[in-house]
């Protein structure tokens, strides 16, 4: 019996394998598809200055929504195409598009941008994104590149070469997801780092969870020793923002100040930011959607 059913579950393991492989081929189809019709696009979340509340920059992330699939998460698109040669290809048009966008703001706006770890060990970086910011005519000053702590873990040496280069050139870099890859403090001190994002999972409990909130004020004490910006990502509460903003966080995102959202949204947010610093608008938490 029970040989029985150590077969049958070594089948069902099986048949679950087959889907999974299945479907991540099917996926990877439809998504080279996607980026030749121009199908994977930029939508763009506020990052704002905790202390005046005013819009100070957008993440550009990543947005596909297949026919059949629906919505498919950027972690999941993003490693597929890691994994099957297309993130060159995708990152390229994902930037461009996202710079074209950036231009056309404010210009005391930035625009933060993902970094793959399969583009942060190509050599040829640097020379593609100074080439998009000088087609585009967006600034290097405006740009910030965020990278994983997971990425530079895979090649710390070549890492460091890249992000030489993207700092001499005048573009920020932030450490993302911070505290949740292998993190080694020796990054801070040792490569061009000018921003720490603290990661989501960290700041969302913070509220109810002594150890996340432990964990946000020993980040935040730390970079302030530093001299380094932080972002918090993930706020989605007052009473998180309000602690965020007391134990001197710079900035943060979350659904608290609004999701990503396409391009042609953007004028109307950040008119209503701007209101709502006038006094014109209620604030976040008080019922108004950005
Ligand atoms: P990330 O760079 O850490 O981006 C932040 C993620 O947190 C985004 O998820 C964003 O939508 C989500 N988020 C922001 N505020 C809140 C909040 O208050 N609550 C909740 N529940 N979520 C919030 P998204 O867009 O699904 O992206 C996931 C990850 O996929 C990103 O994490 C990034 O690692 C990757 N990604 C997205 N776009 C790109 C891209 O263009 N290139 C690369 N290389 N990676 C990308
Ligand atoms: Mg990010
Ligand atoms: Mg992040
Ligand atoms: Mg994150």
């Amino acid at each position: 019996r029970a040989k029985t059913s150590g077969r049958s579950a070594y089948r069902f393991f099986e048949v679950d394998m087959d889907a999974t492989i299945l479907h991540r081929t099917l996926l990877e189809q439809r998504l080279r598809r996607a980026i030749d019709e121009k199908m994977v696009n930029v939508f763009f979340q506020p990052i704002l200055d905790l202390e005046t509340q005013g819009i100070i920059g957008f993440e550009a992330l990543a947005r596909w929504t297949d026919r059949d699939f629906g919505e498919v998460a950027p972690t999941q698109f993003i490693s597929i195409a890691e994994d099957s040669g297309m993130i060159a290809e995708l990152a390229d048009g994902l930037f461009r598009e996202a710079c074209e966008t950036a231009v056309t703001w404010p210009n005391d706006l930035f625009l933060s941008f993902n970094i793959s770890q399969v583009q942060l060990h190509d050599r040829n970086l640097p020379l593609k994104i100074m080439a998009a910011l000088s087609e585009t005519g967006l600034t290097p000053d405006r740009l910030v590149l965020e990278v994983t702590e997971t990425a530079i873990m895979r090649n710390p040496n070549s890492a460091r070469v890249i992000l030489d280069q993207l700092a001499a050139a005048n573009i920020k870099i932030a450490l993302d997801d911070f505290g949740t890859g292998h993190s080694s403090l020796s990054f801070l001190r040792d490569l061009p780092i000018n921003t720490v994002k603290i990661d989501r999972s960290f700041t969302c409990k913070m509220a109810h969870n002594k150890e996340c909130a432990a964990i946000v004020e020993a980040v935040l004490v730390l970079s302030e020793g530093l001299g380094l910006n932080t972002v918090a990502e993930g706020i989605e509460q007052t009473e998180v923002l309000e602690r965020l903003h007391k134990s001197g966080c710079h900035q943060g995102q979350g659904f608290l100040f609004g999701a990503a959202a396409p391009a042609d949204k953007i004028p109307a947010m950040l008119e209503l930011a701007r209101q709502v610093r006038d006094g014109q608008a209620a604030g976040p938490g008080s019922g108004t959607d950005l």
